[in-house]
């Protein structure tokens, strides 16, 4: 089987939240779809160990907002890599409570749909969760973001719990191998400002030649001139989970 296969797959990517008994939890999804048309409704796939999951669940709604490919990162890294349990993701986000109850975030969004639970399927380590859309909205004309176009800009892995994850050593082993040749012994890696050092959490790249001019990173700083208090731009991991390439 030839693992990268599943890369051609298209996808968007969303936020997907829901509400009970006053707590609030989302995450980031990139398996939302829409199943029928007449009724209107959509189905998610939800990693049974994700705490959005039992939020859903329970209070039987959920609501999915279309993120933007323009968009600020950190939203990114607050609802995707993070869990909701005693973290309050939506503190950083514009919501509103929709007609069912669930939170609807409407930052870095250009469209929501707001479901009720119909059904739901044990799929092993995930449950495909099926809603009827009961209220939509447009909220921009902007490009919605892909799945494909985030993982080339961005580099970025699936999180473990993503139904589309898949590890590397799987996207290795469906590549062909090139045949054997006698290559001379490689030679040691130095430090230098052009060493580049991936976040071991969610496999964001630091390019030292970029820098991160967002938060004022100029091009041309190396990983170990950044502050100490430098910070993963996706998920918020500190220093010491960077690993050097
Ligand atoms: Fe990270």
């Amino acid at each position: 089987m030839h693992y990268k296969a599943f890369h051609k797959l298209s996808y968007g990517l969303y936020i997907v939240t829901s509400a009970f008994e006053g707590k609030k939890a989302g995450y980031i999804a990139n398996t939302a779809f829409q199943v029928t048309s007449e009724p209107p409704q959509l189905a998610i796939a939800c990693h049974k160990k994700n705490e959005t999951t039992g939020v859903i669940l329970k209070s039987g709604i959920f609501s999915i907002s279309v993120l933007k490919k323009d968009l600020n990162l950190k939203i990114i890294g607050d609802f995707g890599f993070m869990s909701s349990s005693g973290l309050d993701k939506f503190s950083g986000v514009n919501f509103f409570i929709g007609q069912t109850g669930a939170p609807v975030v409407t930052s870095d969004s250009v469209a929501w749909l707001e479901c009720r639970v119909v059904n739901s399927v044990d799929v092993g380590s995930h449950i495909l969760i099926i809603g009827e859309v009961t209220d939509s909205d447009v909220l921009s004309d902007e490009e919605p973001l892909t799945y494909a176009w985030y993982r080339e800009t961005y580099k970025m892995l699936a999180p473990k719990n993503a139904p589309t994850y898949l590890d590397n050593s799987k996207l290795e082993a469906g590549t062909i191998t090139p045949e054997k040749t006698e290559l001379p012994a490689p030679e040691p890696v130095h430090k230098t400002s052009t060493t580049q050092h991936v976040c071991t959490i969610c496999g964001y790249t630091y390019n030292p030649e970029e820098g991160d001019p967002s938060i004022g990173i100029p091009p041309g700083t190396p990983f170990e001139d950044l502050p100490d208090d430098y910070r993963c731009p996706i998920c918020n991991a500190s220093k010491e989970y960077f690993k050097e390439i």
